[in-house]
């Protein structure tokens, strides 16, 4: 008999479909919209909010988190101008959606992301790994700190809003890398940076509305 609970592949590609068609004004590279066409959020958002997975909303995935919307995942992954390849490294896996779309450019073994809430990051490896993305790096801890080991990155972003750059984010990253980042506290812009031999050229783009980062210089 037909479960209207169960997931249901053909009408979830097809929501996925509608939704890129309708961000796609607002994408500017192809990469991106192959990226969001591939990764089936339904998967990464919890079963109690499946029917609105391909909405372009923020959702809540426990531990008072949210999963960014769709609109902002894209921006930020345009404004990263991804290659195949690079080296990336994220701040924040919350339910690891962004880092799959993330991972459908520049492949899951170059995506390294890090994540303060155990059970956040525990539930991001599954739903990574139920998507094929298990080659994600996953781990947790404070991204204040970055991921020393596994530094330098080809770029690297934040999803959730500190007061200012990490400095060890900045010194992870290549000369010629792109650093995405929510900045600022009660009011927070989209903070776009080019690493450069002299320091940070850095871009403001429009207000944003990210979880605050926890741990050490902004609890
Ligand atoms: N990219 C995520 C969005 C997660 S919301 C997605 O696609 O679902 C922001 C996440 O940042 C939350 O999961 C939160 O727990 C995490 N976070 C907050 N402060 C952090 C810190 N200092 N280090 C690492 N992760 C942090």
């Amino acid at each position: 008999m037909f479960d209207r609970f169960r997931s249901d592949p053909e009408d979830e590609s097809a929501a996925r479909e509608r939704m890129v068609d309708q961000l796609k004004p607002r994408i500017d590279r192809s990469e991106t919209a192959e990226a969001l066409r591939s990764v089936p959020r339904h998967v990464f958002v919890p079963e109690s909010r499946r029917d609105s997975a391909y909405q372009d909303t923020p959702l809540p995935i426990g531990s008072g988190q949210t999963i960014s919307a769709p609109h902002m995942v894209a921006e930020m992954t345009d404004q990263l101008a991804l290659e195949p390849g690079a080296k990336v490294l994220e701040i924040g896996t919350g339910c690891g959606y962004h880092a799959a779309v993330t991972a459908e450019i520049v492949g899951a073994d170059q995506v390294y992301s890090i994540e303060y809430h155990a059970d956040l990051a525990e539930e991001a490896r599954a739903n990574l790994a139920e998507c094929g993305y298990e080659d994600v790096s996953v781990r947790v801890g404070d991204g204040h700190d970055g991921w020393p080991a596994e530094a330098p990155f080809d770029a690297a972003y934040l999803t959730c809003a500190a007061p200012e750059l990490p400095d060890s984010i900045i010194d992870q990253v290549k000369t010629g890398g792109r650093i995405a980042a929510p900045i600022g506290t009660n009011r927070q812009h989209l903070v776009v940076a080019t690493k450069t031999s002299s320091g940070l050229d850095r871009e403001t783009h429009g207000a944003v509305r990210f979880v605050p980062m926890k741990g050490s210089s902004a609890e």
